[in-house]
């Protein structure tokens, strides 16, 4: 816990989400007005609806894959409605989850939705469980449901066997 945007993030959270909403309007607004030419899209999460910004690397680019107000990818609005769609089947209020890997915008969701929740992660400290999700310092059984999303890739390198 060293760094300038850490001390900021623990002392003054609402700052950050401010910030982000903030930058996430003016974001939103500008896509609407110089790529109006690109298809329309609905961002489930945030209600934005207009143009997508693309992902590129040096690779390759997926058009239409961010949303320039919540700045959430596919994946995320895919989960976002399944957990939709499950709470109509389900009684989340009474329900407890580990979410590994926290993202920023579904923690305030989850946590609005479910009796008890609990976040982990390897590197960050701002979780109530800093572990690995290979070695869980957890009995069994002990959260209904446990959310983890885009950590495979970390957990198929830590379980690498050793070549020395
Ligand atoms: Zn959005």
């Amino acid at each position: 816990m060293s760094s300038i945007k850490q001390q900021f993030k623990v002392r003054l959270p609402w700052a950050i989400d401010l910030f982000r909403s903030i930058r996430g309007s003016i974001r939103a607004q500008y896509y609407k007005l110089f790529f109006r030419q690109k298809p329309s899209f609905v961002c489930p999460i945030c209600n934005y609806k207009g143009p997508f910004a693309n992902y590129n690397t040096l690779y390759t680019a997926i058009k239409h894959t961010q949303c320039p107000k919540c700045e959430l990818y596919e994946r995320h609005r895919l989960q976002f409605l399944v957990f939709s769609a499950l709470e109509k089947q389900y009684n989340f209020s009474n329900m407890s989850m580990l979410h590994f890997a926290p993202e920023t915008l579904f923690k305030k969701y989850f946590k609005s939705k479910l009796l008890k929740y609990h976040t982990a992660d390897l590197e960050s400290s701002e979780v109530n469980y800093r572990t690995d999700i290979c070695k869980l310092p957890l009995a069994d059984c002990c959260y209904d449901i446990v959310f983890a999303s885009h950590v495979l890739g970390p957990v198929s390198k830590l379980s690498q066997p050793d070549k020395t």
